[in-house]
């Protein structure tokens, strides 16, 4: 088996290099057995998750209850925090699967990430304050009712109601003070409420829920809203009869369906030694060096946040070896620092078509002058970049094909035949947003190969898998006009 799928192997490569090069990569390596492993353990997670509150697979009920058809109309606003930008929206629904959107995005300092959350939410009141005045269309002093929005909060929230709802825990380096057991919806509602604003947040969504609704809207239908971006993180429709933990519950007297956001991110947190993931000395380093140790151990597999880290902790063993493996040994400012390595830059040495390009992607990418980085070393950063996305995407893939399990839309290969038929295929939506999927070569094409190995591949085919573009702003105004309707019901 070639070291690299893409590139064929350097004649030069010497005997000690490629024995380690050889130790590394079975780590990485997900054979069709583990991922249905994986895949199974996902499920075990999902049902615990469903049945109790507190489990690591969150869970999280919406108290969104169908998905849109594309009729639907109104103008909103739309706030979104993520994982890099906030953005605000003014979304207007046309009612034929159409939308418009005007948006402004707005910095996130570090600073802001991590000081005291009531300075990052009123930096939130106040950039909805300056898009009302610059951008947006409509002029709140000339309604008489209050502006409604829809919060895009991308991290896990147990929501009580539509608009209610606590922060677990932060994720993708935000770390904000006096955030964590707080209701976000009221923190920015105060906020607003504190320069006299006549806005109304009416919806707390997760950025995968605004994904799934916003692909119901434009596309129709839609089974899975997931993201691959910074993070990672799915939303699906549920049986209410099938979330054991939400008997009893008013909001669910009349049985039918219910967006879930998974928080498929936490998957494995508690497994530790016994985890089904393949965990590398290369991960554990990384684990052991983040803000939230042990916690999100599926997302520092598969996101853009982590992925360049993990490159760069490997790049450092080779560079390091005796003898040096990478660069005569030589590192660099970008390879000795925490997080110094960008996703972006994995993206574009797998991007290369030539070694020569690959060359010049590694000596950009890691700030090396150009006669450091031999076709050698271009090859084995290829090398490991490959390594390190493969695994990633097809992880990625055994999150969805849990999914098409979960909703009885698939079989797990090798699983024998669930208690359930599964509803005949047909076509398959996956809503998908964020930087992996939209900007990292081979991405969907890895994923597809896992999802194949896993749900067969009559099902991989009929999975289709498409871009939720805006859906954040757009997936918050479908929320705040489902919490309209439920408030006037
Ligand atoms: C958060 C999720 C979010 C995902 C993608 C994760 O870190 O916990 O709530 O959906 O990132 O943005
Ligand atoms: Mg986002």
């Amino acid at each position: 088996e070639p070291l690299v799928a893409s590139l064929p192997t350097p004649a030069d490569l010497p005997d000690y290099a490629r024995k380690t090069l050889e130790a590394i990569a079975p780590g990485f390596k997900l054979t069709d057995d583990r991922l249905r492993e994986i895949t199974h353990s996902f499920l075990h997670d999902f049902e615990l998750g469903l049945s109790k509150y507190g489990e690591p697979m969150a869970m999280i009920p919406t108290y969104v209850t169908g998905v849109p058809n594309g009729k639907e109309t109104g103008t909103f606003l739309a706030l979104d925090l993520g994982g890099t930008n906030l953005r605000v929206c003014e979304v207007k629904l046309l009612g034929n699967h159409k939308f418009e959107l005007r948006q402004q995005k707005y910095k996130v300092s570090d600073t802001l990430k991590t000081g005291e959350a009531v300075a990052l939410f009123n930096y939130m009141a106040d950039s909805v304050d300056a898009f009302l005045t610059e951008r947006a269309s409509i002029d709140p002093n000339q309604q008489n009712e209050d502006l409604l929005l829809g919060f895009t909060f991308s991290f896990p929230v147990e929501q009580t109601a539509l608009a209610r709802g606590e922060l677990l825990t932060w994720t993708k380096g935000f770390s904000a003070k006096n955030a964590v057991g707080h209701d976000v919806g009221q923190l920015l509602q105060d906020a607003f409420d504190r320069r006299h604003m006549h806005v109304k947040c009416v919806a707390i969504v997760n950025d995968t829920v605004g994904t799934l609704m916003t692909r119901a809207y434009t596309g129709g239908d839609c089974l899975l809203g997931s993201i691959f971006g910074t993070g990672t993180n799915g939303a699906y429709v549920e049986d209410i009869s099938r979330i054991p933990k939400l008997a009893g519950h008013p909001a669910v007297a009349n049985g039918g369906k219910m967006v879930i956001n998974c928080e498929w991110g936490a998957f494995n947190n508690t497994a530790g030694l016994r985890t089904v993931l393949p965990s590398t000395p290369f991960d554990n380093k990384l684990d052991r060096e983040s803000i939230n140790v042990r916690k999100q151990a599926f997302e520092k597999f598969i996101s853009g946040m982590y992925q360049g880290e993990i490159l760069r902790n490997i790049l450092l063993t080779l560079v390091d070896h005796q003898p040096p493996i990478l660069f005569k040994g030589e590192s660099s400012a970008t390879l000795n620092k925490h997080y110094g390595l960008d996703t972006a830059v994995m993206s574009d040495v797998e991007n290369a078509q030539t070694l020569a390009d690959v060359r010049t992607a590694v000596s950009a990418g890691l700030g090396l002058p150009l006669e450091s980085v031999s076709d050698l070393d271009a090859w084995i950063v290829r090398w490991a970049a490959e390594m390190v996305a493969t695994r990633a995407a097809k992880l990625s893939g055994a999150a969805v094909a849990a999914i098409l399990v979960q909703t009885r839309h698939a079989r797990l290969q090798g699983y024998g035949d669930p208690a359930e038929p599964i509803k005949t295929p047909g076509v398959m939506h996956v809503g998908v947003d964020g930087s992996m999927v939209e900007f990292y070569p081979h991405f969907e094409e890895r994923l597809r190969s896992a999802l194949r190995a896993l749900v067969g591949e009559e099902a991989e085919k009929a999975t289709k898998i498409g871009m939720a573009k805006d859906g954040s702003g757009v997936g918050a105004a479908l929320c705040a006009l489902q919490a309209m309707k439920q408030l006037t019901a």
